[in-house]
This record gives structure tokens, sequence and C-alpha cells, in this order.
């Protein structure tokens, strides 16, 4: 394997990572169903796939080769948007169209770009999400932790690369994943179960975490991961193979 240093996302490798989530979602599909189930309406997986196929489909329709890092973004927010329904849609749709205004033009993500991206997502996430925080168990659980280190990382280390980068981002997201099992719901559909939504997996965070690592194992030129096993009774991911 490769461990030449990445300092710049082009757009056919954002591409190539936006193809590897639909495959990654597929692959989870039913997992992340199965923690909606256990929580919420059981169409986590099923939204997230039906999403990002149709955001293959948007780029598909335009040239890919023309596009640039800004528009292939703002192809997946609308995608999401449009085929998305429920809380996901929204959320995952402006996450993606507020980021692509932070790479508009662009043909490349840099490391730095990267954080920002995340961050303006991470802000649109907060807000259509009606005040969501740390805690409240939802995607934002993982999202505002990895940003708050992706910046860490990036003002002490120079030069930094996204290879090392997502190498301490992706456990990180993972152990951020795995911190919203003893956690009361209080946004989202989770949080009419009150005390019984504890001792669960948020499927949001478990999608983000999918996402974010996609990037990493689409860098390392391997498509992403399933999960292969997990705890029946509280989702909690246990193993994970690659596709
Ligand atoms: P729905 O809840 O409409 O069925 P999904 O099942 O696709 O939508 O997505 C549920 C996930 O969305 C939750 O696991 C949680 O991570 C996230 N979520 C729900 N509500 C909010 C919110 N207000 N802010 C942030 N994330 C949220
Ligand atoms: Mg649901």
């Amino acid at each position: 394997m490769s461990t030449s240093k990445v300092y710049a996302l082009d757009t056919s490798t954002l591409i190539t990572v936006l193809r590897n989530i639909l495959e990654v979602m597929k692959a989870n599909e039913k997992y992340l169903t199965k923690l909606d189930a256990d929580i919420g309406d059981a169409d986590h997986g099923i939204n997230m796939v039906r999403g990002f196929q149709k955001v293959m489909e948007l780029i598909n329709k335009e040239n890919p080769s023309k596009l640039d890092a800004g528009r292939a973004l703002q192809l997946t927010g609308m995608g999401l948007l449009q085929v998305v329904g429920g809380a996901a849609g929204p959320l995952y749709g402006m996450f993606f169209l507020e980021a692509s205004k932070k790479v508009q033009g662009k043909k490349e993500i840099t490391v730095k770009d990267f954080a920002d991206v995340l961050e303006a997502g991470l802000k649109a996430v907060k807000m259509v999400g009606g005040g969501t925080v740390v805690g409240d168990k939802t995607m934002v659980d993982v999202l505002e932790p990895v940003v708050a280190k992706a910046k860490e990382i990036i003002s002490k280390r120079d030069n930094v690369d996204f290879i090392e980068l997502l190498e301490e981002i992706v456990p990180f997201a993972k152990e951020c994943v795995l911190n919203t099992i003893p956690l009361q719901a209080r946004k989202g559909r989770a949080s009419y179960l009150g005390e019984r939504s504890k001792n669960h997996q948020d499927p949001g965070a478990t999608s983000t975490y999918l996402i974010i690592r996609t990037f990493y194992d689409t860098l390392k030129g391997t498509t992403g991961v399933k999960i292969s096993e997990y705890d029946q009774a509280t989702g909690k991911l246990l193993k994970e193979e690659p596709l």
C-alpha cells in the first residue's frame, strides 16, 4: 500500500469517495436500519442508500470530469435533499450544501479546506437540527469533536497530510460513535423514547463515522468497510471488514 503524502483531494478523487460512500451505505444498510429500528423508525439505512444513489445520478448526469469540488459537494447536498425525507435528508443535505460553499469553484480540497468544509457542514446541521449540541445523541456527537480535533491537528502540525490527519480522526470518530451508546437522546425521533433511548448506538452518528472513514479508505486505495459484527442489544459496533 502506498504511503505517499496526500495534500489535496482532487475532484475525481472526491467523486470516487462519494461513489464509495454509496457502496458503504449499501453494505451497511441493514445495520443502520437495525440501529434506527431500536430507537427510531427503521429507515436510516434505506435513507442513506437512496440519498447517495441520487447523488451519483446527479453527478453522472453532469460530465463528472468537468465538475469542480464545490459543485460535486453541492450536487451531493441537492441529491440528499431531493430524495431523503425525515430528519436525515435536510440535515445531511444542508451539511453538504453549506460545506460546498467553502470550496466553490475549487478543483481540489486542501487539508485546511477539509476542516473548513466539515466545520461549515457542522454549523448547518446544528442550525437545521434546532440548536443540536454534543450530548444530544446525534451525528453532532461525532461531527463536532472531529472538527475540533482536525483543527487542532492542523494548527499544531505543519504540513500535515490527509492520511496522517485521517489516521487520527477515524479512530477518534469511532470512539465518539461508541460514546453515544449510554446517552439519552434529546433530539430527533429517539428523544420521544426518553430513558429508553439509552444503551443504543445512534444511527446518524454511525453513518457520519462511516462517511468520514470512507475518505480515509478511498485515499488508501480501498472502498470502505462493512460492519460485520455488532452487539444485538445495543447495536454497538464490534467488528469491521473491508469491502
Ligand atoms: P428520521 O429520524 O427522520 O427517520 P433518519 O432515521 O434517517 O431520519 O436519521 C436519524 C438520525 O438523524 C439520528 O440518528 C440522529 O443522528 C440524526 N438527527 C435526528 N434529529 C437530529 C437533530 N435535531 N440534530 C442533529 N441530528 C439529528
Ligand atoms: Mg429514521
